[in-house]
């Protein structure tokens, strides 16, 4: 069972899933969304987003 999330589109997996009013987020992309959009200068690319969440 797994879903997508709806910031970054990808396939949420259980280990690594954070649930806000119903909807599965990674915990990087929740934490951005929490944070409403404090974007780092760092290199977006696809993929790059758990690391990104680190760096937060
Ligand atoms: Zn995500």
């Amino acid at each position: 069972m797994s879903s997508k999330c709806p910031t970054c589109t990808k396939t949420v997996y259980f280990a690594e899933r954070q649930m806000k009013d119903g909807v599965a987020y990674h915990g990087a992309c929740l934490q951005k969304v929490l944070k409403e959009t404090r974007v780092p200068l760092v290199g977006r690319y696809p993929g790059d987003e758990d690391r990104i969440g680190i760096v937060l």
